[in-house]
Formats: structure tokens, sequence, C-alpha cells
């Protein structure tokens, strides 16, 4: 990996729910590159969205930080102010959402709401910001610039939308953009196109990407490296190629699996595969491995002790399999 631009070390993060307190996050580590695509992957309910909100601190107010760091460019974040992370947000890292209908606000037009960012994030305002947000307009590639500007969000595709979002969230220059599912809200050929633009993007401005996605077959085809998460634990992490390719965790393994073939791909969702089993209820979480009620190969030691996260031939895992680095 490059240096790295954020460094999450030793994270613990529980929720206080209605069945008891749900604990997610044990100890979690995770760093990304300088430059680096960092697609983070796992099913629905197994926290990789909470990670995101967590590195930009906008968590619900049932969360419970309970120690650990997330530092980026050398600053912890958990040891700012509410003032100073507001300044963080938006300026040094930014975020794309996954429905752009509704991250942008209906009654606004584009350039009120372009303009409205620009101003909050760096602090320029009048001609000077117009001339940048129609610049970034161009940049993702809208035919337009002008009309879109005056338009009102209904009146762009969801293509479009997202576009217009990655414009916002690019406007400070951040140094880290948080993509969380930036292209389910959309068909496969705009879905394409869009992670193809965030590539180029990144490779001409230098910012990294935290790519959130349920997709291994989508983050294989934009990141750098993969981190596998399942139930708040990193299970895998290594090259993208070498998690999808040569997947040594029993989870990575089931995602591929699910990895529609070519000819199944407009079949509809209901039809795709699935890892067999539920992700499990962390208020009440099985003991051990947290995948162990649905591995194929649990042994009675993954029942009662946690593994470590061992080295496991290119990557890491966090398995028996590998106890010892035995790759
Ligand atoms: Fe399966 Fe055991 Fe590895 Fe967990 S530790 S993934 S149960 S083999």
């Amino acid at each position: 990996m490059l240096d790295p631009l954020l460094s999450v070390r030793d994270l613990k993060l529980s929720f206080q729910t209605e069945r008891g307190e749900l604990r997610l996050f044990q100890g979690l580590n995770l760093d990304v590159g300088k430059g680096e695509v960092l697609g983070v992957v796992g099913e629905s309910g197994s926290g990789k969205s909470t990670l995101a909100y967590s590195i930009i601190r906008l968590l619900p107010p049932n969360a419970r930080f309970e120690g650990g760091s997330v530092v980026l460019g050398g600053k912890d974040l958990t040891k700012l102010s509410e003032k100073q992370m507001r300044d963080v947000r938006g300026r040094d890292i930014t975020m794309v959402f996954q429905d752009p209908t509704t991250a942008l606000n209906p009654v606004f037009r584009v350039k009120d709401q372009m303009l409205k960012v620009i101003k909050a994030n760096i602090g320029v305002e009048g001609a000077e910001a117009r001339v940048l947000a129609m610049g970034m307009l161009r940049n993702v590639e809208l035919p337009d610039a002008a009309a879109i500007m005056g338009s009102f969000p209904y009146e762009l595709s969801g293509g479009m939308q997202q576009r217009v979002m990655i414009a916002m969230a690019l406007t400070s220059n951040p140094q880290l953009l948080i993509a969380d599912e930036p292209t389910s809200a959309v068909d496969a050929t705009i879905q394409v196109q869009i992670l193809k633009l965030l590539d180029r993007l990144r490779r001409e401005k230098g910012f990294s990407v935290l790519l959130i996605t349920h997709s291994i077959a989508v983050a294989k085809e934009v990141s750098d490296r993969i981190a596998v998460m399942y139930a708040g634990d990193i299970v895998e992490e290594g090259e993208a190629e070498k998690v999808v390719d040569s997947s040594k965790h029993p989870y990575t393994q089931g995602l591929v699996k699910c990895i529609p073939a070519p000819r199944a791909r407009h079949e509809s969702r209901r039809d795709l595969a699935t890892v067999p089993g539920e992700v499990p209820d962390l208020t009440d979480p099985p003991p051990g491995c947290r995948f162990h009620p649905r591995c194929p190969y649990v042994m009675d030691v993954c029942r009662k002790t946690k593994p470590g996260y061992w080295k496991a031939g290119d990557s890491h895992a966090l398995c028996y399999l590998y106890e010892g680095g035995k790759a």
C-alpha cells in the first residue's frame, strides 16, 4: 500500500438499542493510502456504511464511541471539537451518497445548492463560485453546465444527478472522498460511466477514495485494494484482484460465488445467488468467529474463540484456516 492517508486503529463502537447493547466494532483497523481506492465490501448490516459515518463522526445519538483513533493526514479526528470536525467534513473529507434524489434538495436549483456548498466549504462566493461550479460540472462530463445550473434536480436523470453530487463533493479538492454505494441507484450502463468518471477524477486530482459497496465485482473493477467486512469485522484484506480471484476467507469466497455470470446480468435481483444464512444479530452475537454459523469449514475452536488476523497468501484473513500465517 502507498503511504497511508487515513489510518483507523483499534476502533470500538457500540449502539444502545431496544434489544440491548449492539457491539459493532471491537477493535477495527483500516488504512487508505494516498491516491488509493479502497473498496469496503459486505452485505447489508455488515457495518460498512457505519464505518464511513464513524470516520466523519456523523453517528446517531444512540452510538457510543468506546475508543481508538481515526487519523487523517496526521490529525486524529476523534480528538477534534465538533466545530473543527465541521471544517474537516466538506473540506478534507467529502461524501457521495447512494441515492442522489434524496441527497439533493428537490426545491432548489442545482446552482443554489452548489453555490451554498462552495461557500460553506471553501468560503468562495459570487462570480468566482459560479465559475468554479461551472468548471466542476464540465469536469464531471455534464454536457451543458449552464443549463444544469438552472435545473431543478427532478429535471435531471439519476446519472446526471449523481454527477452533480460528485461535482459538489470535489469543489473543495478533498483528500478523501467517501462514496457510499454511489452506483446502486442507477442502471448498469450508467454505473460503468460513473465508476470510470470517479477513476479519472481520482487519477487527475490525486484524492483517495473509500468506496462502500455490497458488490465485490464493482469493488474489483475500480479498487486498488479490497477490505471485506462481516458483522463489524474486516475478515479479509488485500490487493483487489487477489481478494477476488484467490479469495481466502470463506465469507469472501461466498461473495465471489454470488457474482452473476454475464448471461445472468439481466436477471432480477431476486434470482441472484446470496451467501447462505443471515448476518447475525449483534446484540447477541455468536461466540468465537462471528461467521461460524454460516461457514462450511467451521471447526470446534471457531465456535469458542475469535480467530487472529493472519497472513493468507497475498492477503490477510480473520480465520483459523490461516492460523500462524500458514497459507
Ligand atoms: Fe470458518 Fe472458522 Fe474461518 Fe470462521 S474461523 S471463517 S468459522 S473456518
